[in-house]
């Protein structure tokens, strides 16, 4: 029985996990979330999970009442993460937690031999390189969780002795495809948290309207398979049943298909290289009858436009158009900042950071904490 710990279980890639791991009797160890008590103990209880860490101190009294006198550990805070990265006998830990915040448990779990299946994308935008460096170096897997990065993956299989020439990484385009900056100027939080294809957190719901998180799945790609951007086509999508493809030398392009459901690459991730039954609807390219592929607009969703010449630019320059995004995307959610305001804000940073060298872990936190700094202190002056 494949044992896991799954950090973020209680979001929506922590969820739709623990349904692949109940279909598939894997053995859940640990657990852990940020704030929300009450269905973190509820699935600590139903998984039997030895450890459960709940990240904010305050809310340690109401899981422990929730979880009511079962065995289980309590952990909290960084120290939580980091206790549960490094457990004995876990064969992947899932990192499905919601931005930077994830980094440092997956370096601990890298630094245990633990394998990883990765749905958080910010790790390796803002860490990319020290991440594989070590990974490579302890031999340690990272199994992709997000859709185009595991389709990539997929159309990697049985091909390890051809080159990549390229990739297509598809975008759904999001819910403001074809629009100008002045039809986006009065979007509300609403709009934008309006995906048309797939349903997700927040955050990276508001990064799938802005394209920012395309732009950090460009980066996330170039990590996990070695790729040059000039390697890397995106294109718009709008039906979300391509899910990325690799092109070989002889011009075959290789995708993979299927509906718009993360549980498939979830799936693949926990029990690579197996395909088994996945609790999904079945695809019928009949009913969707036509797809559709377009150039993206990179002048409209300048998120991206920045990610691509961070990444180019390279060093701390990811991590901090990644710290500029989370801070700036927060304050959108909070109704402080406009729609357009976020992806000023995240290239005003692409162009004013200077490069530095990431030599440790340290490198990468400070330039997050600088990009934030910037963001918040340009937001709370234009609230004053
Ligand atoms: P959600 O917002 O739905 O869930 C985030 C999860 O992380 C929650 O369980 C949350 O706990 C937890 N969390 C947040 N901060 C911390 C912390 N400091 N310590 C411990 N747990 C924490 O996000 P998603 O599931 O949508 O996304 C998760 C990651 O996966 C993101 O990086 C996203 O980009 C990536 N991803 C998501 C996809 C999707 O379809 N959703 C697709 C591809 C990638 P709590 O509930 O208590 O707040
Ligand atoms: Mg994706």
């Amino acid at each position: 029985m494949k044992v896991i710990t799954v950090l973020g279980s209680t979001g929506s890639i922590g969820t739709q996990a623990l349904q692949v791991a109940e279909k598939h009797n894997i053995k859940i160890k640990a657990l852990a979330a940020h704030s929300n008590a009450k269905l973190l103990a509820q699935q600590a209880e139903k998984f039997g999970a030895e450890y459960v860490c709940i990240f904010d101190e305050n809310k340690k009294q109401e899981l422990s009442a929730y979880l009511n006198g079962s065995k289980a550990t309590i952990l909290t805070g960084m120290e939580g993460l980091k206790t549960i990265a490094a457990l004995d006998g876990v064969d992947i830990m899932l990192n499905s937690v919601v931005g930077m915040v994830g980094l440092v448990p997956t370096l601990t779990a890298i630094e245990k031999g633990t394998d990883i299946a990765l749905a958080n994308k910010e790790t390796l935008v803002a860490g990319g390189e020290l991440v594989i460096n070590s990974a490579k170096e302890k031999g340690v897997k990272i199994y992709p969780v997000d859709s185009e990065h595991s389709a990539i993956f997929q159309a990697l299989q049985g091909n390890s002795m051809n080159r990549i020439r390229s990739i297509i990484l598809t975008a759904s385009g999001g819910p403001f495809f074809g629009k100008t900056k002045e039809e986006l100027k009065n979007v509300t939080v609403e709009q934008a948290l309006a995906h048309p294809n797939w349903s997700m957190g927040s955050k990276i719901t508001i990064d799938s309207a802005t394209l920012m998180n395309k732009g950090l799945e460009f980066i996330e790609a170039m990590w996990l398979f070695d790729l040059k951007p000039e390697q890397i086509e995106i294109v718009v999508h709008r039906e979300s049943v391509v899910h990325s493809a690799v092109e070989y030398e002889d011009n075959s392009v290789i995708a993979q298909l299927g509906v718009p459901d993360m549980k498939i690459p979830i799936q693949y991730a926990l029990l690579y290289p197996e395909r088994v039954e996945c609790p999904t609807k079945h695809l019928s390219l009949t009913d969707y009858g036509k797809l559709s592929f377009m150039k993206p607009d990179y002048e409209t969703f300048d998120c991206l436009t920045a990610c691509i010449k961070a990444v180019t630019i390279g060093g701390t320059l990811p991590a901090a158009v990644n710290g500029a995004n989370e801070e700036a995307v927060a304050a959108f959610l909070a109704g402080k900042i406009g729609f357009l305001r976020i992806g000023e804000l995240v290239t005003e940073v692409a162009e004013n950071t200077e490069r530095k060298d990431i030599t440790c872990v340290d490198d990468i936190l400070s330039a997050d904490a600088e990009a934030r700094n910037y963001v918040k202190k340009k937001i709370e002056a234009a609230l004053s």
